[in-house]
Formats: C-alpha cells, sequence, structure tokens
C-alpha cells in the first residue's frame, strides 16, 4: 500500500506567478525608490526624517498603489488584487532585503497606517467612504488601542463609548499609536460594556480626524528613530453611530484577528532585513583585512554568518507555512505567535552579530547597520512583546 504513496507530495516551491510579480516589484523597487533613497542618503544617515522627506515616502506609496502593489491584499470590491497572504508574505520580505529605508512606505501591511482586511467588517455602504480611499493610498489609518495603563493587557482599556442619540460620544487617552498625528482616520478600542470587557464590552470604532473632541497630542520619541508615534485625546469626541467594526461589543475580537493576521508580514520583514544584514555582512567580511586576511577567513566570523543564515532559513520556512495555513482559511493563532516570536528575536540577534561584524563601523550612525539594529530592536514589543507570544504558545498546550 505505501509503495503507492506519491514520491513528492509537499511542494516548497514558489508559484510562477509569484515569481512573476516578486521580479515587477523588485524592478519597481530600482526604479522609482532607489533614487529617492539616494537623494536623502545624508539625512538617512544623520536619522533626521524630515517633513519633505515623509512627503517624499508618501508620493512613492501613490505609485504603488496605482500599480497595485500597496493595496494588493485589500479585496477587489475596494480596489485591491485580493492577493494570498502568501503572496504579500513574499513582497514584504523582498521590501526588507532591499534594504531600503523608503521601501517602508510603499506596502501596506504591517504598516498600521495601511489598510487592514478587518475595515472589511465596516458597514458595506461605508467602503467607498473610508476604505478605498485608504487603498488608493490617498488616506491614512492608525490603529489605536494602547493606552498609558492597558498595553500587553489591552482588555484593561478605559477609554469609553456610549451612545447618544445618532453617535457614540468617546472619552478617553491612548498612546504610542504609529501614524497617530497624521492619520486621517482612527481605528479605536473603547469599552462600551465595562461588566462584559473582552466578552461583548469593547467595540472598535472608525473615527474621523476632524471629529470634534478628537485631539492629538504629544508626540512619543523611541529607540527605533523615525517610527512616528503620538498620543490621542478623546474628550466627548462624537463619532456617528454606524461607524462600528463589525458587532458593537465584539472590537476586541476585531483587534486580535488584526493582530493575528498580521503575523506573517512581521514575520517576513525579519526574515527579509536579516537576509539584506547577512548579505551585506558577508561582502564586508570579504573586503575587511586583519592581519593580512580577510575577516571572513576566520572562523569565528564565518560562524556568526553561518548562524544568521541558519536562524533566517529556518524563520522563513515557519513564515511561509504560516502565511499558508492563513490561505487554507485557518486561524492559527498558536503559529502566528511562534512567527512573531522567532523571528523578532532572531532578526535581533542577526542585528547584533552584524554590529559586531563590522566592529567600530556597526557602531558608527553613518554606518549601514546601526539604524537597523535600533530599529529592529522595537520589534519585540511592539503587536504583541515576545512574552505575550510565549504565553500564548504555553496556552495552546493547555497551561
Ligand atoms: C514604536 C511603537 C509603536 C507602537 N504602535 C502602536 C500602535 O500603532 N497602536 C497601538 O495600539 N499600540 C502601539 N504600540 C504599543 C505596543 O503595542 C505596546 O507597547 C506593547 O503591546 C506593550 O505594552 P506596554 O508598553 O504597555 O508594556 P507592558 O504591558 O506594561 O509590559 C511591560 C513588560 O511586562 C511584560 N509582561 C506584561 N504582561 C505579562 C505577562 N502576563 N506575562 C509575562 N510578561 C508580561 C511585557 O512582556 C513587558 O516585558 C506601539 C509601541 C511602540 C513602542
Amino acid at each position: 500500500m505505501f509503495a503507492e504513496l506519491p514520491l513528492a507530495p509537499m511542494d516548497f516551491s514558489i508559484p510562477d506567478e509569484y515569481q512573476d510579480l516578486l521580479a515587477s516589484f523588485r524592478a519597481f523597487l530600482t526604479r522609482e525608490v532607489h533614487p529617492v533613497e539616494e537623494q536623502y542618503a545624508v539625512h538617512l544617515q544623520d536619522d533626521a526624517f524630515t517633513e519633505e522627506m515623509r512627503q517624499a515616502g508618501l508620493a512613492l506609496r501613490r505609485t504603488s498603489a496605482g500599480l497595485g502593489f500597496y493595496g494588493a491584499h485589500m479585496p477587489e470590491s475596494v480596489g485591491g488584487w485580493g492577493l494570498s497572504n502568501l503572496g504579500y508574505t513574499l513582497l514584504v520580505e523582498e521590501s526588507g532585503k532591499s534594504g531600503l529605508r523608503f521601501a517602508s512606505f510603499v506596502l501596506g501591511p504591517p504598516n498600521p497606517e495601511a489598510p487592514t482586511r478587518v475595515l472589511m467588517e465596516l458597514p458595506e455602504h461605508l467602503h467607498a467612504k473610508y476604505i478605498e480611499p485608504l487603498v488608493r493610498a490617498e488616506t491614512t489609518m492608525c490603529f489605536a488601542l494602547t493606552e498609558p495603563e492597558a498595553g500587553s493587557d489591552a482588555q484593561a482599556i478605559r477609554t469609553t463609548a456610549r451612545l447618544e442619540g445618532d453617535e457614540w460620544i468617546v472619552n478617553g487617552r491612548k498612546h504610542f499609536i504609529t501614524n497617530g498625528a497624521y492619520a486621517d482616520v482612527a481605528l479605536v478600542f473603547a469599552v462600551t460594556n465595562p461588566e462584559r470587557r473582552a466578552d461583548g464590552g469593547i467595540t472598535a470604532l472608525l473615527v474621523e480626524r476632524d471629529a470634534p473632541g478628537f485631539i492629538v497630542g504629544r508626540n512619543q520619541k523611541t529607540l527605533a528613530g523615525d517610527t512616528n508615534q503620538a498620543e490621542l485625546i478623546f474628550e466627548d469626541c462624537r463619532v456617528p453611530k454606524e461607524n462600528v467594526i463589525g458587532e458593537i461589543g465584539y472590537g476586541f475580537q476585531s483587534a486580535m484577528r488584526f493582530l493575528n493576521g498580521g503575523r506573517a508580514y512581521i514575520g517576513a520583514l525579519c526574515v527579509g532585513i536579516a537576509d539584506y544584514l547577512i548579505r551585506i555582512c558577508t561582502e564586508y567580511a570579504k573586503d575587511r583585512q586583519t592581519f593580512g586576511k580577510p575577516i571572513g577567513k576566520y572562523q569565528a566570523v564565518q560562524w556568526m554568518l553561518a548562524d544568521s543564515a541558519l536562524e533566517v532559513h529556518a524563520a522563513r520556512l515557519i513564515t511561509y507555512h504560516l502565511a499558508w495555513l492563513v490561505d487554507r482559511g485557518e486561524y492559527p493563532i498558536k503559529e502566528s505567535s511562534m512567527v512573531k516570536l522567532n523571528n523578532t528575536e532572531m532578526v535581533n540577534r542577526v542585528a547584533d552579530r552584524a554590529v559586531q561584524i563590522y566592529g567600530g563601523m556597526g557602531l558608527l550612525t553613518e554606518g549601514p547597520v546601526e539604524r537597523i539594529f535600533r530599529w529592529v530592536r522595537m520589534l519585540r514589543i511592539v503587536e504583541g512583546t515576545s512574552e505575550i507570544q510565549r504565553l500564548v504558545i504555553a496556552r495552546s498546550l493547555g497551561l
């Protein structure tokens, strides 16, 4: 009976259509993004991300949206391609591999400024008003869950929303909100039933920036540099009753779907960045001489790069596997947490080795790895810390 089993039932190859998509995206990066990166290279070395640079990034984003890349993950009904999770995962990996700072503008996820599929849970008549401009990159959004007293324990949020006639009245304070200062619309999570909290008591509302009582607080600078966080304050902020994502009271579930759905993309970004670091470190190790030999001839340096290559390979496989599970219609909570945990920790180890291989040049702000080293540190905290991912994995073991 076993003699009849197919010889190679598992297929690890990337489908041809996706290879073509990647080639076209690579060409776009070279043609459009690379010149902008060159233009602002000096500012990037100084970690000074000016308003002019942000506008240049937004212009690249609009070009990308026109070509279809930016909103490709969104359904066709709102202007996307309905691209599979694996397809978008490959694009995100490619953007990381390019090593281009401005590449972060041209794709949607895992950037919280970009349209997310969770928005499809808005009433259908609001899709053209809110989702389509986001897909065309005419507007941006933010995801406002975290509060000063509620980060990992997100269901402890204190922001409230109560219905008054045809409007929600929102009161509270969010912080660390990426793109909070610029977003045209904010996806805001508020308590609508304090007794029920995560089980039917938290509602997700789409709030316009111009809504009365919507206040942008101070900017919050982080170690990661130009990542653009802000406080948002809601003082009797008025939101139309219909601007609810999903069911009233079940916004927490929408938040978890957003975070869970994005794990393959964060994972792919880590793989791409780590791949880039290995590439530049290998070149540097062939070039940089000490004691009359290239440092790449020393086993100590070879082992650092060998360990990094192994870790990236393993991370890539679990990321593609996660994307494959999502595309099969599964809701893989455990595998999502594993990818988030493994890949964000992995890229930090790879970046640390990259600094070591570059020596003093690794610490120089004008060198090629210092900024990346600082930036990837953030990934172990945002969208669920490494500890919270371990908690989720442990729960899946029945603990
Ligand atoms: C650059 C940046 C961008 C961000 N962007 C956004 C955004 O766009 N939208 C948004 O809503 N939020 C955003 N955040 C917030 C981010 O999601 C939170 O910072 C994160 O979830 C951790 O919450 P906290 O900072 O309150 O840490 P805390 O929850 O206070 O955790 C502190 C420490 O305790 C550990 N810990 C907590 N609970 C447990 C537990 N049960 N078991 C074990 N260890 C535990 C944590 O792992 C961590 O090490 C952003 C944060 C940063 C820094």
